[in-house]
């Protein structure tokens, strides 16, 4: 069996290849040593959830791990209410609805369907302004289940070796860039 892939990888694949090697690299612990405050300040409101006290209702299933075999995705999912099939993203402040945050749902979703779950709607939720933003199921959006199909075949496809970043205000606000040798700076 290949590797899975990272549900986060979705999003950092995104802005960067080269920075899901130092994800890999540092984890999650070492990575709040090189992270700017308003990472950190989104960590943070993740922490809840991933401790897994964000609801004691019944309906609610937070921070659960979710495999899918046909795509080989594996994450945590965030939030997942199951009197209403809605599965939901948190962020710490939303400004714009990135292609990676709608990967990131669709592989949840992908996931947590292939195990049975029924979800029947999509949602990213920014907390500090306290906004919902609702997305549409992949089945409802071809063109995007596509993309999203295609990124996961090109990180299966990824080579480190001869990869050149191009765009140099990326590794502006990369957090890995002291540590990078495909750095533009
Ligand atoms: S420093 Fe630039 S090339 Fe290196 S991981 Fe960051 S964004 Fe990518």
């Amino acid at each position: 069996m290949e590797n899975p892939i990272l549900l986060t990888w979705l999003n950092d694949f995104i802005f960067c290849p080269a920075s899901i090697y130092f994800h890999n690299l540092y984890g999650d612990s070492d990575r709040i040593s090189f992270q700017e405050r308003s990472q950190i300040n989104g960590t943070a409101a993740h922490s809840a959830i991933d401790t897994g006290n964000y609801s004691t209702r019944k309906n609610i299933i937070c921070s659960m791990m979710v495999y899918s075999q046909k795509y080989g995705l594996l994450g945590k999912i965030d939030i997942f209410d199951t009197s209403n099939g809605k599965l939901v993203e948190r962020k710490k402040h939303i400004q714009t609805i990135y292609d990676g945050y709608v990967f990131q749902l669709y592989g949840q979703c992908v996931a947590m369907r292939e195990m049975g779950y029924d979800v029947k709607s999509l949602a990213i939720y920014s907390l500090d302004d306290n906004k919902s933003y609702p997305v549409l199921l992949p089945e409802n959006d071809p063109d995007m289940f596509e993309k999203f199909k295609n990124l996961i075949t090109d990180i299966k496809k990824f080579n480190l070796i001869g990869f050149k970043q191009t765009n140099d205000k990326k590794c502006r606000r990369c957090i890995y860039e002291p540590l990078c040798d495909s750095s533009l700076l």
